[in-house]
């Protein structure tokens, strides 16, 4: 263990951080800071929290990371790219190098649980091949091998949020972001996907961010809690949610 936090450390001192971001403010309307002036970095390969009560600039910050929205100052630099130099094409590129999980799923109604997986690979335009071999193969690792037939509305909510991981994941993407992915769960369900993305960061190295509420899960799990205040960062810091400050 000793030895493997080791070399752990000597990588992360050769390699820049997979997200960081350096006096990023983000205004909706004029003196609205939904962000104000963030710095922080995080490093390949963690599992971080980001916690705050509504209002307070989560999902913003996750919005800044996929450029969807764009900053109004400062910058973002995710996997070695400065966001605000992506021309189209290869926003495209940094898009699928993350992938995303919502609190309310998302899935295709119409469509079965393996389609809503292989949609993500056709639209990167996957071969077929390769599509028949990783869709059963991602779901199983959801534990959701019976359901490929199944469409969503035939599957329990914690099935649905395991079919959108296994969408999330299923481009092998650098980073994992989660906004609020127990919100509609209940506590049993809540846990079976925190363990999952435990095992997604442990097993595939996978840096995982996740956005959250849920204070038992935050104090049980003792990663490293980042919380926002009003778009301000007012505590970074490894442990439970209580041990925030405000
Ligand atoms: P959280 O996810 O922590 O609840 P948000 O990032 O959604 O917070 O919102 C942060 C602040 O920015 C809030 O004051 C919210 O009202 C405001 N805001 C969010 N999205 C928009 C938008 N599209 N236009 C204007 N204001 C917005
Ligand atoms: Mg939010």
């Amino acid at each position: 263990m000793p030895k493997f936090d080791l070399y752990r450390t000597l990588e992360q001192d050769l390699e820049p951080p997979v997200i960081s971001l350096e006096g990023v403010t983000k205004d909706y309307e004029d003196d609205l800071h939904a962000i104000k002036n963030l710095t922080l970095q995080i490093e390949k390969g963690e599992f971080v929290f980001i916690v705050g009560s509504s209002g307070s600039g989560k999902s913003t910050l996750i919005k800044l990371l996929l450029r969807e929205i764009s900053p109004t100052s400062g910058k973002i630099m995710v996997d070695g790219k400065n966001l605000a130099r992506l021309r189209e094409n290869n926003i495209c590129r940094h898009r699928r190098k993350i992938g995303i999980v919502f609190q309310d799923f998302r899935l295709l109604p119409d469509r079965t649980v393996f389609e809503n997986v292989a949609f993500a690979m056709r639209v990167i335009g996957a071969p077929k091949s390769a599509i028949n071999c990783e869709v059963p193969r991602v779901l199983s690792t959801m534990g959701l091998s019976e359901k490929l037939d199944k469409l969503p509305s035939e599957l329990s909510g914690g099935e649905q949020q395991r079919v959108a991981l296994a969408r999330a994941l299923v481009n092998n993407p650098v980073i994992l972001l989660a906004d609020e992915p127990t919100g509609n769960l209940d506590p049993k369900n809540s846990w079976e996907i925190m363990r999952l993305l435990e095992e997604i960061n442990h097993r595939g190295g996978t840096t995982v961010v996740v956005v959250t509420h849920n204070r038992e899960i935050v104090d049980v799990m003792q990663k490293r809690v980042i919380t926002l205040n009003k778009g301000i960062l007012v505590s970074d810091k490894k442990g439970g949610y209580s041990n925030a400050k405000y």
